[in-house]
């Protein structure tokens, strides 16, 4: 339903969106997860036609927005990050407002009334925009996107600003819109995509981090230098720990072993590190069986999304007190990256042309996209 390739937006010298690519499928909806300034705005505004993109291609149900955006915008039901209400009308007199603009051909008087009660707004129809709280405002805000009965809708961050039970309102619409439309909405909130979404690309400064379900992104980060072995030794009590350990330290690629607490009687979890370019999956599996050993389980030491959220965000932050000449930070360095295949993987050191880019950020904050359409 949407497809985006290679796309980019530049604001002056400021790489916004850098080179991204992926799909969106009929019926899924996809959460935009970032910090704030990662660029999910910009993509936003690309993805429906409101900024132009400086390279790349915008691709809705087959038609390019920028070939075709009557066309393309036609699919496209849009709620920015400030929902673009007139707040002197009433909210009935910008719904028929909207109704106009859309030139839409469903009855009105019954497609109006269909809108307003799935974003429960009856009972303010009449009322003026300005004299609602900003929960009403913003399923206002919601309720123009919807109407047409677009197939896809783009929500930039939809419960920014409302409280936890205006919130819990927005999403569950949200899940009930998903199963008739193509959602993509964005949030720098991790429970909040986790709650809504089928899928999750994470953004950060303008690139794809990660893309795939929860578990997915998960499973692709896990570090699989790191591992729990729990094995049953020849005698079940803690003599076992000596031969074990030292044992597994004779695997080659094997850095580091630790024989942890007593898990199961007279059996013992052994905490494993290794180069991190040896799979010794298999190498243990030998030792064990050679020795006559049980392995009762084998653990690569699982990220949750919120651990990868935080390492990126974390990674920031680093890159942040470097530009503060604090070079004597003792805190470990982790970046994840896609490598040009699409995998991801965690690095260390975190790269230094970054560093450039947050300066540009700071730099910068003008609003010079006035002209684009
Ligand atoms: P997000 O929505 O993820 O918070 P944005 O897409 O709004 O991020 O912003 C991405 C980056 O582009 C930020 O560094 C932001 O400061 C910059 N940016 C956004 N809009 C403009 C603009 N009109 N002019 C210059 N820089 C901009
Ligand atoms: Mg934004």
């Amino acid at each position: 339903m949407i497809e985006v390739k290679n796309l980019t937006k530049k604001y002056g010298d400021k790489l916004a969106v850098n080179n991204i690519s992926f799909k969106v499928e009929k019926g899924e909806i996809l959460g935009f997860l970032g910090p704030n300034g990662a660029g999910k705005s910009t993509t936003m505004n690309m993805l429906t036609g409101y900024i132009s993109s400086t390279s790349g291609e915008v691709l809705i149900d087959g038609t390019d927005i920028l070939d075709d955006p009557k066309k393309a915008k036609a699919n496209i039901g849009y709620l920015p990050e400030i929902p673009p209400i007139y707040v002197d009308m009433t909210v009935d007199g910008y719904l028929n407002f909207i109704y106009d603009l859309k030139k839409c051909k469903m009855p009105r008087k019954a497609h109006l009334k269909d809108v307003c009660a799935l974003c429960k707004i009856e009972d303010v129809r009449g009322r003026i925009i300005k004299n609602l709280s900003k929960g009403y405002r913003q399923r206002v805000g919601l309720a123009q996107a919807l109407i047409n009965n677009p197939p896809v809708l783009i929500l930039d961050e939809p419960t920014v600003g409302l409280d936890p039970n205006q919130i819990i309102e927005i999403r569950t619409l949200i899940k009930k819109l998903g199963k008739k439309h193509t959602v993509i909405l964005s949030s720098h909130i991790l429970p909040e995509i986790q709650a809504v979404c089928d899928r999750i690309i994470i953004i950060n400064k303008g690139q794809v981090a990660a893309d795939g379900t929860a578990d997915e992104i998960a499973k692709n980060i896990t570090n699989k230098h790191k591992m729990t072995l729990r094995v049953e030794g020849p005698t079940r009590s803690a003599d076992d720990k000596k031969l074990i350990t030292d044992a597994i330290k004779a695997i080659p690629g094997v850095k580091y072993v630790r024989a942890d607490m007593e898990r199961e009687k007279g059996v013992y979890d052994y905490d494993i590190e290794t180069d991190g370019k040896t799979d010794i999956r298999r190498d243990l599996n030998k030792l064990c069986a050679d020795n006559g050993w049980n392995i009762l389980m084998l653990q690569l030491s699982d990220l949750t999304l919120e651990d990868i959220f935080l390492k990126i965000t974390m990674a920031d932050e680093v890159i942040r007190t470097d530009d503060d000449d604090d070079e004597t930070s003792s805190k470990p360095r982790i970046d994840i990256k896609v490598s040009p295949n699409g995998k991801l993987r965690a690095v260390k050191e975190a790269d230094s042309t970054d560093t450039a880019d947050e300066a540009a950020e700071k730099a910068e904050d003008t609003d010079n996209n006035g002209g684009e359409e």
